[in-house]
């Protein structure tokens, strides 16, 4: 038996798995070399037609983000710009899966090498075709995970994802990956435990460390290879207990969220594409705290009537309750092919607000959408990444020449509450500049990076990253006591809003208004229920 061997990375998607590992790293197939090149041709257009026909039936089965994702693998499999330097390579000689690997290869190292997360994380989507279209050139299915595995190697696909079924159990433990993939977003909406960032094995390894049975704990985003017996035990203790806070939370969800002196919590939810709500009942929620946008803006530049429709939506779910918008945050690791700019450090460049009133064209069309579903519900705006007062002042009167604009054609539309998050610290420091804002919105994720200089996606600096740290906190507690004294309400929309460990020190900080992630809810309102303020 080796000594154990343990691995510290990031948490995706917070859970506890105990099981087999399977490697996900690929295992390179046997290709039948065909006699001409354009068998060869005729092989790579059968194998990407298999690949596209296996999608399309995962698409009927997925719905909503997952569905968007496979959609997008779809559309790269349909782009000669994709499949042509394949098909040039096999006229010049190559066998199939040769001139596939490289093509895609070239491609991957592209999205690899990017500095900025969000298309490192796409790269996961470029391997996943690279591997479907080799699994059908081999026709080599892969081998089947055991039931109750915890799926370990560089990344992991989506395909891979979804195909599996995770109702026995099961984790997911990368040496890379994201927390801000595709895969992580499925697997906490989904209740799957995921640990990102694990690096390399190392040295210390040995064949039977990969061939025992590992301990996953996404809670705290570690792993342990062939555990001793003292460590399954406390395993089993921090993993029942987590599951016993699981179960005892749901019974929270129907209730509105107090604390154990009393104190009444608002506990709001985040969304990103407008399909989230379909799967939230309305009634265990106070509301939409944070809607991102930037996800409506995907592959290309949402028009003004898509982005109406989609707002609409969420205000007509939200009957009545307050649903905040926020403006599109894009920029930083959320790049948007044709409006974002390519920069040497982009969580410090052209992002949010910056982006927003430098492409006012761009953003008339979703302020004039914003303006006309305000109608239709209880509509709150929010600018994000605001750093000076001017930029508030500046995008409050595109709002006022839109709505005057509208009003003079008759089209019905309603100046909704326009807030700012708080998310760069001169904000934070001196909130004094903002007293004519509508409300406050504290951002926790970027507040935290920038406070701590830890990057919020580096597994490296992840320790550092901790909202905890007293100067985060004493940040946010003097925004809190100014919104009190201001009389302009304070609520927080960044992920520390759903972590239970967190939940105590937001609320002595002065916060009474938290927004989560819709598969923290419960866990939010029974840790609330915990704190005896
Ligand atoms: C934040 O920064 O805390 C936040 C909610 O915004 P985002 O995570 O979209 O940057
Ligand atoms: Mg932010």
């Amino acid at each position: 038996m080796p000594e154990p061997l343990r691995l510290q990375g990031i948490s995706a998607s917070a859970g506890y798995a105990e099981g087999p590992l399977f490697n996900l790293d690929p295992v390179v197939a046997r290709y039948g070399r065909k006699a001409t090149a354009a068998d060869e041709r005729l092989a790579l257009e059968t194998a990407i037609k298999a690949a596209t026909g296996r999608l399309a039936t995962l698409i009927e089965a997925t719905k909503g983000d997952a569905a968007d994702i496979l959609e997008f693998q779809l559309a790269m499999l349909d782009d000669d710009a994709l499949t042509g330097p394949a098909f040039a390579a096999i006229a010049a000689g190559q066998p199939a899966d040769v001139a596939w690997r490289q093509a895609l290869g070239a491609e991957i190292v592209g999205y690899e090498t990017s500095d900025q997360d969000y298309f490192r994380a796409r790269a996961a989507d470029m391997r996943d075709i690279r591997d479907q279209v080799l699994r059908a050139l081999t026709e080599d299915s892969d081998p089947a995970a055991p039931a109750g595995a915890i799926f370990y190697g560089e990344d992991i696909a989506p395909t891979r994802f979804l195909e599996t079924d995770w109702s026995s159990g099961g984790g997911i433990a990368l040496k890379a990956g994201s927390a801000a993939s595709h895969v992580a977003m499925l697997a906490r909406s989904r209740g799957v435990p995921m640990v990102v960032g694990l690096g390399a094995v190392g040295l210390g390894a040995s064949p039977a460390h990969l061939a025992g049975v590992a301990l996953l704990d996404a809670e705290h985003g570690g792993i342990i290879l062939a555990p001793s017996r003292a460590e399954v035990e406390g395993f089993r203790r921090l993993s029942s207990s987590f599951a016993a806070r699981r179960d005892r939370a749901k019974t929270f969800l129907a209730r509105p969220a107090v604390t154990k002196a009393g104190t009444a919590v608002r506990v709001q939810v985040n969304i990103a594409d407008p399909s989230d709500v379909d799967n939230i009942d309305v009634s265990t929620c106070d509301g939409v705290g944070l809607m991102r946008t930037e996800f409506l803006f995907g592959k290309t530049l949402p028009d003004e009537e898509t982005q109406y429709r989609a707002y609409r939506k969420v205000l007509e779910w939200a009957e009545g309750r307050p649903v905040t918008i926020r403006t599109v945050d894009a920029g930083g690791d959320k790049p948007v092919p044709g409006f974002t700019v390519a920069e040497t450090n982009p969580f410090l460049g052209l992002r949010g607000i910056r982006l927003s009133l430098a492409k006012p064209e761009v953003f008339r069309l979703q302020i004039r959408a914003l303006l006309r579903a305000a109608v239709h519900g209880n509509l709150k705006v929010m600018f994000p990444m605001v750093a000076v007062r001017d930029e508030y002042e500046h995008a409050a009167a595109l709002f006022a020449e839109e709505q005057a604009a509208l009003s003079a054609r008759g089209v019905a539309q309603k100046m909704p509450p326009l807030g700012i998050m708080v998310e760069v610290p001169s904000v934070a420091i001196a909130p004094e500049a903002f007293t004519e804002v509508a409300f406050f919105s504290i951002g926790s994720n970027d507040l935290t990076q920038y406070v701590m200089a830890a990057a919020r996606d580096n597994a490296l600096v992840a320790h550092l990253n901790s909202i905890r740290h007293p100067a985060v906190l004493r940040l946010i507690a003097s925004v809190a006591a100014f919104g009190r004294v201001q009389r302009i309400p304070v609520s927080l929309c960044g992920d520390a809003g759903g972590d239970p460990a967190a939940i105590p020190a937001l609320i002595e900080a002065g916060l009474r208004d938290l927004s989560v992630v819709p598969a923290q809810l419960a866990m939010a309102k029974a840790a609330i229920a915990d704190v005896s303020i």
